[in-house]
């Protein structure tokens, strides 16, 4: 079914090489250290440097990226990432910084452009989200998540206040209990109302004076807009508890709402989906925070600061600082992508960002309802939702759908997530994608719909065009196989 190439380990030639290293010059003292000499060869590959190159380079066309595909995973905002981020993050100005280096040196001014960067991004990114002060440090969204709640315990410690749970709504993505936990709370879950969406009276009716916080995504995983959140900001506050943003779709709002102006006291944003970042793989990511005034006392240290001369330095005078929460400043090259990113687009361009992508969501969703069965029944915000639950009726999943869109060379939308939508695909086109992009998709998407109706084994064996099938899902991630053979 499958046409795999041999992997690296297969390809080895005893003896073949891609470098041949020079003699060393003198005696080298090996026998000092006996118990550091290896006993057998370690079991690398051994190739010519052709090979090697061949190899990977043919790997990467296999690979799927928003460089070759669309690639609508909902909440994962994954738009394009422009070249000039990547040309500002490769100036030797940055990329030969070094963390150490002193912020002003004999007079001059080695890594004053750097703080001045940071500075500013943190200026931008706190009048973007109607905060006080961001940390830039956080090296992920759910990173961010952590060193909010942290910061949001520092508040109570240092108020005495006596805080146990924080109220997370059960469609939250699932770092944010995971983040309240980390950070010693109790996780209060408020199940979803049966069309889905949020249930605001049980939620209202859950903070008690113990209350330490709420985080809510907003717009939330179903792509719909809180309408409440003021009401909801007014009841956490009335019991001295905090409000949490994950920002992580602050994409649909970029330019025309603050979640500082929400009512909200701490917030993340993922420079890796909103800002442009690359990411995909891992990382690497970042997810400043923001906080309004009365949380600025426990943010991390080091704060870059202005002098009046218009040189910058770091600050480390913070008695309540919550301390660092990761080595430096935060994954550097990534914020320099962000802070191109802002510029090149300002003001004006960012609310076209939203805009669009608010509008791209929505056409999807109005071409896909007659073939799924959308949960908003109404406009939706930057990502639309569906539950495939007409496929079961065919004995088929979301999964097979996911599957054979990968043959039409899209990558699939995110699938089972909201967990609490039946069957659920969520769809986050961005902005950065054109009509006929999107009308490829639906169409796609619909040519699959129509397949499962007249052949749904066809779609049961998808994918059939990639190098490997159907895989054994369960046993993937239960019998993993990583070792190379000896
Ligand atoms: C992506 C995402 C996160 C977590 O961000 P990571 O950078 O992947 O850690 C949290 N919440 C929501 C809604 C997200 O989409």
């Amino acid at each position: 079914m499958t046409s795999t190439s041999p992997t690296i380990y297969e390809q080895s030639v005893p003896g073949r090489r891609a470098i041949r290293w020079p003699e060393p010059i003198g005696p080298v003292p090996l026998e000092d250290h006996p118990g550091l000499l290896r006993t057998r060869p370690a079991a690398l590959p051994e190739l010519s440097e052709l090979d090697v190159v061949r190899h990977f380079t043919g790997l990467s066309r296999r690979n799927v990226s928003v460089d070759t595909h669309f690639y609508p995973l909902g909440s994962c905002t994954m738009k394009y990432n422009p070249r000039a981020g990547e040309q500002a993050a490769s100036l030797p100005g940055f990329s030969n910084l070094h963390p150490l280096w002193p912020q002003l040196r004999h007079g001059g001014q080695l890594t004053q452009g750097a703080l001045q960067l940071l500075y500013e991004l943190e200026r931008m990114l706190s009048e973007i989200c109607g905060m006080a002060e961001f940390t830039l440090q956080p090296l992920a969204g759910a990173h961010g998540e952590l060193t909010g709640i942290m910061l949001i315990a520092a508040y109570h410690r240092d108020r005495g206040n006596r805080k146990t749970h924080i109220i997370v709504p059960d469609a939250a993505h699932g770092t944010n209990p995971a983040s309240a936990a980390l950070g010693g709370y109790d996780v209060v879950s408020i199940p979803s109302r049966r069309d889905f969406h949020m249930d605001v009276d049980r939620l209202l009716a859950a903070i008690r004076p113990d209350t330490a916080g709420v985080m809510l995504t907003c717009p939330d995983t179903l792509g719909a807009f809180p309408i409440r959140i003021r009401e909801i900001a007014a009841a956490v506050h009335a019991v001295d508890g905090l409000l949490y943003y994950d920002g992580a779709n602050l994409n649909a709002l970029l330019g025309r709402v603050k979640p500082g102006e929400l009512g909200f006291d701490v917030c993340h944003v993922n420079l890796h989906k909103t800002f442009s970042t690359p990411h995909g793989g891992g990382g690497p990511g970042a997810g400043p925070v923001g906080v309004v005034e009365r949380l600025r006392p426990y943010l991390p240290i080091s704060r870059v600061r202005a002098r009046g001369d218009g040189t910058f330095f770091l600050d480390y005078d913070a008695p309540k600082s919550i301390g660092y929460i990761a080595p430096f400043y935060g994954n550097f090259a990534v914020l320099v992508r962000a802070y191109a990113y802002l510029r090149l687009l300002g003001r004006q361009g960012l609310r076209a960002t939203s805009t669009a992508a608010v509008l791209n969501a929505n056409y999807v969703q109005e071409r896909l309802r007659p073939h799924l069965d959308a949960v908003n029944p109404g406009r939706c915000m930057h990502e639309c939702v569906f539950s495939g639950r007409r496929l079961t009726a065919m004995g088929l999943h979301t999964l097979d759908l996911a599957k054979a869109l990968i043959d039409r060379g899209v990558h699939p939308p995110t699938v089972y997530f909201p967990i609490h939508v039946p069957e659920a695909i969520m769809i986050e086109p961005t902005e950065t994608e054109s009509p006929e992009t999107l009308d490829r998709f639906c169409d796609a998407v619909i040519e699959c719909l129509e397949l499962a109706r007249r052949d749904p084994e066809a779609l049961r064996l998808a994918p059939v065009t990639t190098p490997v099938g159907r895989l054994d899902e369960v046993a993937a991630a239960r019998r993993m196989d990583l070792v190379a053979p000896e």
